[in-house]
C-alpha cells in the first residue's frame, strides 16, 4: 500500500509557470484561485497549449499556491525587467512607430490607487482619514508609453510607500484628507525621481516626451528631463508656478502674432496662443527656458481654457500637435490604462498575494497581460476578422470582457496549431497595429 506521506514531488519549469500566471490576466480570472478552477481542467487543452507557449514538456498542471511561491522565489524584479523586454523588443521592431510624436514616444506620468485596506496593513501603507473611515492605501506612480490611438503600455512603476514606519501598527499616525494629499503629492514627486531613473537606465537612448499633470509643472521634474534630454509637455496652472504665469500673461499680450484658430472635426472652435522662451527660475534657484502654449475653446457655447509648458518651440505649424499628441493624450493613462486595468476583468486593485514583493509580482504580470491583450485588439488580425462582419472588434465580441472570455474558451477547447509556432509562417502573415482604436 502506498505511503500517503510520501506525495510524488513534481518540479514545474519557470516558463510553465510564467505563461500559466500570464494567463490568469489574459483570460481575466479575476483571482488567483480561479486558476484552479479555469485554467485546471483535466479535460481540456490547457496543459498542451501552456506547454506549447512554454516549450515545455509538464505532465500535470500546478495549483494556484505554486504560481505564489514561484514569484516570491524569482521576485519582483525579475517580472518587471520581462515588462520591459517585451516594451523594447516592440520598440525596437518598430511596432510602435506609428505612436511617435516628431520622433519620440510620449510617456504619460500618473499616480493611481492600488491597494486599499481597511485594517492596518503594512509599515509602509499611507494613512488616510476621511471622516470616521480610515484606510490605508499602496497608491503606485506609472510611466505609460501612449497614443492618440488608445496604446496604454506600462514601461515604469513604482511603488508609493511611507518611507517613515509607523511607531505602531495598532495606532498609526493618521492623515486628514489634506494632510494626505500634501503626502501622496510629495512621494510622488520622489517616486518620480526613482522613476526618471529606472526609465532612462532600461531605455537610455529612445527618445521620449513626458506628458503630466500640473503637479509635475515643476523645477525638479523639467531639471530631470533637461538631463536625460526628454522632451516634456506639462499641464500649466496658474497655482502651480504663480510667477510665470503671470510672466506668461503679460507676454501673451505682447504677442499678438503668435494665434491660430481653427475647428475641431466634433465642431468646437480652439484659439491656440503662445510664447516662447519663457525663463523660469525654479525653487532650487535653477534657471529653465520653458515655451508656453494656451488654448481656449468654446464646444456648446461653454468655454474652456487648458494650458502646457513645453520644451517644443511653439509655432503655428505644430502648436495642434503638441495640444493633442503631447498634452491631451496623458488622459490614456487614466482611461485607457488605470480605468481599464481597474474595472475590465484585470482586477488591479485586488491583493493576488499577502506577501508585499509578490504583489508587486503579480502587479507586473497583469503588465505583461495588459500589453498583450492590446496588441490583441488593436492589431491587425483581429482587425481583419472585424472588417468580415463590418464592425469593430469591440462590436464584434460586445466587450473587452467577452472577448477574454472566447480567449480562455480557446485555450481550453482548441489547440494551438503547429504553424502557430513556425517563424517561417509567422514572417509571411505579420500582425500590424491598427490606425484606429
Ligand atoms: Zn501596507
Amino acid at each position: 500500500m502506498p505511503d500517503s506521506r510520501f506525495v510524488p514531488m513534481v518540479t514545474y519549469d519557470r516558463r510553465f509557470l510564467f505563461w500559466w500566471g500570464l494567463l490568469l490576466f489574459c483570460c481575466k480570472l479575476g483571482s488567483r484561485r480561479q486558476l484552479d478552477f479555469a485554467l485546471r481542467d483535466p479535460e481540456t487543452y490547457i496543459l498542451d497549449n501552456v506547454n506549447r507557449l512554454s516549450g515545455c514538456e509538464q505532465e500535470s498542471l500546478p495549483v494556484h499556491k505554486t504560481l505564489s511561491h514561484f514569484l516570491g522565489h524569482v521576485g519582483s524584479a525579475a517580472v518587471a525587467w520581462v515588462r520591459t523586454e517585451c516594451v523594447r523588443h516592440l520598440i525596437r521592431n518598430k511596432v510602435l512607430d506609428a505612436a511617435r510624436f516628431y520622433g519620440r514616444f510620449v510617456i504619460a506620468v500618473d499616480g493611481t490607487g492600488y491597494l486599499r485596506f481597511h485594517q492596518p496593513h503594512c509599515a509602509h501603507c499611507l494613512v488616510h482619514k476621511n471622516g470616521s473611515v480610515v484606510s490605508y492605501l499602496h497608491p503606485v506612480l506609472e510611466a505609460k508609453l501612449v497614443d492618440p490611438r488608445g496604446l496604454a503600455l506600462s514601461v515604469a512603476t513604482e511603488f508609493i510607500e511611507n518611507p517613515i514606519p509607523h511607531r505602531s501598527l495598532a495606532a498609526p499616525a493618521l492623515a486628514t484628507l489634506s494632510e494626505y494629499e500634501t503626502v501622496k503629492q510629495d512621494c510622488e514627486l520622489k517616486a518620480f525621481a526613482r522613476l526618471a531613473q529606472s526609465l532612462k537606465t532600461d531605455f537610455p537612448q529612445t527618445p521620449f516626451c513626458l506628458s503630466g499633470d500640473s503637479l509635475f509643472a515643476c523645477g525638479p521634474v523639467i531639471t530631470l528631463c533637461e538631463q536625460n534630454h526628454w522632451s516634456y509637455v506639462l499641464t500649466f496652472k496658474p497655482g502651480r508656478t504663480p510667477s510665470l504665469w503671470q510672466d506668461f500673461q503679460g507676454l501673451l499680450s505682447l504677442s499678438p502674432g503668435n494665434r491660430l484658430q481653427c475647428r475641431r472635426p466634433d465642431g468646437t472652435r480652439q484659439c491656440f496662443r503662445w510664447v516662447n522662451d519663457l525663463r523660469y527660475d525654479d525653487d532650487a534657484g535653477r534657471r529653465h527656458t520653458v515655451h508656453a502654449l494656451l488654448c481656449q475653446e468654446q464646444r456648446d457655447n461653454t468655454p474652456q481654457t487648458f494650458a502646457w509648458i513645453t520644451d517644443l518651440r511653439l509655432t503655428a505649424a505644430n502648436v495642434v500637435a503638441v495640444a493633442e499628441q503631447g498634452g491631451r493624450v496623458r488622459s490614456k493613462i487614466e482611461n485607457q490604462g488605470f480605468n481599464l486595468q481597474k474595472n475590465s476583468g484585470l482586477n488591479l486593485e485586488h491583493a493576488y498575494s499577502t506577501n508585499a514583493d509578490v504583489l508587486k509580482a503579480f502587479y507586473y504580470l497583469l503588465q505583461i497581460a495588459h500589453l498583450f491583450l492590446q496588441m490583441f485588439e488593436m492589431g491587425s488580425l483581429l482587425q481583419h476578422l472585424a472588417r468580415q462582419y463590418a464592425c469593430s472588434p469591440r462590436q464584434l465580441f460586445g466587450s473587452l470582457k467577452n472577448l477574454a472570455q472566447r480567449l480562455l474558451e480557446g485555450f481550453r477547447y482548441c489547440l494551438l496549431p503547429d504553424e502557430a509556432f513556425d517563424p517561417a509562417e509567422a514572417a509571411r502573415g505579420q500582425i500590424r497595429l491598427c490606425d484606429s482604436s
